[in-house]
């Protein structure tokens, strides 16, 4: 009876939690302080996960980095408890282990780790794909394009933030973001969508650069509806005017920016795209359990969907991996019936750990071992041909 009663009241007392989780979430439009408790997290709306067969050929035609910026295994482990034990990053075959840390920290910053992956060269934190004595250094969007690939980015932060500069720009300092800006607008890239419009169009040197690209004959637009009517590259898609929304502000604009740079990048000759799951890094700089959740969700669902099209194409490497963790959370308890857990934050700066990284499609087997973030970049690089 006793027994009973707790039951009963623990089961009101979910059910009053969850409902003023919703309550909070509708007050505001900002996601980001909604969820009452910063270290607690209840999955409202699981989503399904797809089930994908790794093709069996060995042609790798075009090549899909999707970078969690943030993101170690602490949230993945997180993550998947919270979607009931499952998630899109499941369907990975072959599983490898990079090391992050700078040239000239333990704990790298997002443009040294970026400048790490793009190029496969350690440099500084705070440095765009140049080595510590500011030589500038080729990525792997850059590689692509020498060899006549499309190449393209979509992000969830402003399009000159430090993951996507690094693969189409070069600069001392993240902090020439109007110089960035300038850089990726003449790189060629072929599909570019985020958020920045600011550092575009409303610059302290007073240049428009969306009318460089547009002289150029790019699409250019400011909404995810024109994106999607868009048919023909090359396009940047400015859809606000520094970051993107939180994921639950939002809604789905990064897979449906992602959608559409899968059907304007894909050519006889293949491309290269990088996708970021940008704000993974807010959620763990704010140590907010929930928003951290939300963002790895979205990331996860592009994840799904990303897989579904490469699996049909049968001649695409998918490799997802993080440019650090943030945070240093950790998983203290939860339930994956229930889908919740509870965390805590030791930081909220990045931390050391190094990251897993998931490969599949062909030649993913390429990518088993433990190695250096730069060697990770290496292994890519051969396969761009
Ligand atoms: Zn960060």
């Amino acid at each position: 009876m006793k027994r009973t009663l707790i039951s009963a009241t623990l089961l009101l007392g979910s059910a009053i939690m969850a409902f003023s989780q919703v309550a909070d979430r509708d007050r505001s439009k900002y996601a980001v302080n909604n969820f009452a408790e910063d270290d607690k997290y209840t999955m409202l709306n699981p989503y399904e996960t797809v089930s994908v067969q790794e093709p069996k050929g060995k042609k790798v035609k075009n090549i899909i980095f999707m970078i969690g910026d943030g993101m170690g295994l602490e949230q993945i482990s997180a993550a998947w408890v919270c979607n009931g034990g499952k998630l899109n990053l499941d369907n990975f075959t072959n599983v490898g282990i990079q090391r992050t840390y700078s040239a000239n920290k333990l704990v790298t910053d997002s443009a040294a780790a970026g400048t790490a992956l793009a190029t496969g060269h350690k440099t500084d934190n705070g440095m765009i794909s140049m080595t510590p004595d500011t030589v500038a250094v080729k990525s792997l969007a850059e590689e692509a394009m020498e060899k006549g690939k499309r190449a393209g980015a979509a992000v969830t932060c402003r399009v000159n933030d430090a993951t996507p500069a690094v693969f189409f720009s070069h600069t001392a300092t993240r902090k020439n973001q109007e110089d960035i800006v300038e850089q990726m607008a003449n790189s060629g890239v072929y599909f570019l969508s985020g958020g920045g419009t600011k550092f575009w169009r409303d610059r302290e040197d007073g240049k428009d650069i969306t009318e460089v690209v547009k002289a150029k004959g790019y699409s250019y637009v400011e909404t995810k509806e024109d994106l999607m009517a868009v048919q023909n590259g090359p396009v940047v898609a400015l859809m606000d005017s520094y970051e993107l929304k939180p994921s639950l502000d939002r809604g789905d604009i990064l897979p449906a920016s992602v959608s559409k740079a899968l059907e304007l990048l894909d050519n006889r000759k293949g491309f290269f795209l990088m996708v970021e799951g940008s704000m993974i890094d807010d959620g763990g700089h704010d140590n907010k359990a929930g928003h951290t959740m939300e963002e790895i969700f979205d990331f996860d669902k592009t994840v799904g969907l990303v897989l579904e099209w490469a699996a049909k194409d049968g001649e695409t490497l998918v490799i997802v991996t993080g440019d650090h963790a943030t945070g240093g959370m950790t998983l203290l308890s939860g339930d994956i019936g229930d889908k919740r857990i509870r965390v805590n934050f030791s930081t909220t700066g990045h931390n050391g750990i190094a990251l897993p990284v998931f490969a599949w499609g062909p030649h993913s087997e390429d990518f088993v071992g433990i190695y250096e973030n730069t060697e990770l970049s290496d292994r890519i690089r051969a396969l761009i041909r």
